[in-house]
């Protein structure tokens, strides 16, 4: 996928939908992570296939490791940016561990079904996703992506509603309440 910001919609739908069970943020973040090595391809001018190693299952549960090793330490800033909106955060190493993977993984799938040239059993060569991806092409899949965005952004804002309306039911039952 040239564009990392397409996987914010199929995480954030998954991430949102399981939202008690996945640690967001880290699964999201798994997501845009593995596009450093394009960036590195793209910026360096090396001329080397755009999707390398960490565009494999094996070589991305490493970044996958990683990215967890690094999120970890920051797992009170992420608190603070899921309580503005109102989402409930608890996790664990194993947890970020997890789904730290898992996000790497999706954006692989996602782009061994886009790219002929990823090769997501590596070091088997071949892209069996790229074959079974059922005929998608490249703006379709984008569009399935950008359906998963909107459909994540209802889901967000389904939750703010939700969560404002029973703050208000609360501030309305308890006259002592001021703010
Ligand atoms: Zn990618």
């Amino acid at each position: 996928m040239p564009f990392t910001p397409y996987h914010f919609g199929p995480a954030g739908l998954i991430g949102l939908v399981f939202k008690r069970r996945v640690d967001l943020p880290v699964f999201l973040l798994a997501n845009v992570a593995i596009d450093i090595e394009v960036l590195i391809i793209y910026g360096l001018g090396l001329g080397w296939p755009h999707h390398r190693l960490c565009h494999t299952f094996l070589g991305g549960a490493v970044v996958g490791i990683a990215v967890a090793a690094v999120c970890f330490p920051l797992r009170g800033v992420f608190k603070k940016v899921m309580e503005l909106f109102h989402l409930a955060y608890n996790t664990t190493f194993l947890k970020m561990l997890i789904w730290s993977i898992l996000g790497v993984w999706l954006h692989v799938f996602i782009d061994a079904m886009d790219h002929w040239d990823v090769k997501p059993f590596w070091p088997y060569g071949k892209n069996p996703l790229w074959s079974a991806n059922g005929g998608l092409n490249d703006y379709q899949i984008k569009m399935v992506c950008l359906i998963c965005w909107v459909a994540a952004l209802a889901l967000l804002a389904i939750h703010l509603a939700r969560h404002n309306m029973q703050d208000t039911r609360h501030k309305t039952q308890d006259p002592r309440r001021k703010t």
